[in-house]
């Protein structure tokens, strides 16, 4: 079953989603606000889709994946889509009129997918005329190679949009883990305090950040650490996640570290800035 499928948002998860997509054959709309955001994801898609060929790893659609990726900005393009995957930024009053835009501009039958890190999936249905319609796909970063996602039902969630999700996510390779609805459901939950509890061990002198991460890798058996994990996800998002979950469990564990919130005010964002806990630059 080959969908139209729009995405929004074209950072971290935006550009994997779209990639994965484009590479099991959907025709994919790739939305972000500008055009130097637009002609980043392009560069990164296409790098990454010569990469796969070069390696063997396409994917069986016929042609050129990359091809089929239009890059867009406004929503009113995504009205023809079967579904949109929505991947802006973790922060409810950035993602609450792109909800409200959707519900505008996309057919009725179109399924609302949220790739939020916290934010409950009913608040954002809850912008929309069509909760039924909407449902949670937390996808895991780096999204081509991660090979499960985190489904979340909400209350209202239809037991057909639960379906077409599943399907959807067999098309493009993707094993699942269904869950219901909260705050950071169980993933974040969980591995937030984790990461905000190893930024405070390093703010407290515990240890330096290459000893906490090898506690997790060397220890545990975990392949990445805690400090690490942070980089990859982006410090930004992390903080803004914090953000969200200590207000909707109205819990101060959940306030973020203050060498936290020091990092991404310096700009050093993780990976993605090539600075964060570690250095990537060289
Ligand atoms: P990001 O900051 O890398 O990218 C967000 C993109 O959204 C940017 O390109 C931005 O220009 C764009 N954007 C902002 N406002 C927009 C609008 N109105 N319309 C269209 N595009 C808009 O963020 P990210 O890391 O890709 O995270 C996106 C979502 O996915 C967040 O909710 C985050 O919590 C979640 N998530 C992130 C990770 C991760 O590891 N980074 C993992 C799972 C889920």
């Amino acid at each position: 079953m080959l969908s139209k499928v729009g995405v929004v948002g074209a950072g971290v998860m935006g550009v994997g989603v779209a990639q994965v997509c484009a590479q099991a054959g959907h025709p994919v709309t790739l939305v972000d606000v500008g055009a130097q955001q637009l002609q980043r994801a392009r560069k990164l898609i296409e790098r990454q889709v010569r990469i796969d060929h070069m390696m063997g790893r396409s994917a069986g659609a016929d042609g050129d994946p990359a091809a089929r990726i239009r890059y867009e900005t406004g929503l009113q393009v995504l009205e023809a889509c079967d579904l949109v995957v929505e991947n802006a930024p973790e922060r409810v009053e950035v993602k609450r009129p792109i909800y409200e835009g959707l519900d505008e501009h996309c057919a009725p039958g179109c399924v609302l997918i949220a790739n939020t890190s916290a934010i409950p999936i009913a608040k954002l249905a809850s912008y929309t005329s069509r909760p039924a319609q909407v449902i949670g796909v937390h996808f895991m970063n780096p999204v081509p190679l991660r090979p499960t996602v985190e489904v979340v039902r909400a209350e209202k969630t239809s037991d057909e949009v639960v379906d077409f999700t599943c399907r959807f996510l067999e098309s493009i390779g993707k094993r699942f883990v269904l869950v219901n609805d909260g705050p950071g459901f169980v993933s974040n939950r969980v591995l937030m305090l984790t990461i905000n509890e190893a930024i405070r061990a390093l703010e407290d002198g515990v240890a330096d950040a290459e000893s906490i991460d090898r506690i997790f890798c060397e220890c545990f058996g975990h392949t990445m650490g805690p400090l690490a994990t942070a980089d990859l996800i982006g410090l930004d998002t992390i903080e803004s996640t914090l953000d969200v979950l200590e207000s909707e469990f109205g819990d101060p564990r959940f306030h973020p570290a203050a060498r936290l919130s020091d990092t991404v005010r310096r700009g050093h964002l993780g990976r993605k800035t090539r600075r964060g806990f570690f250095d990537y630059r060289a």
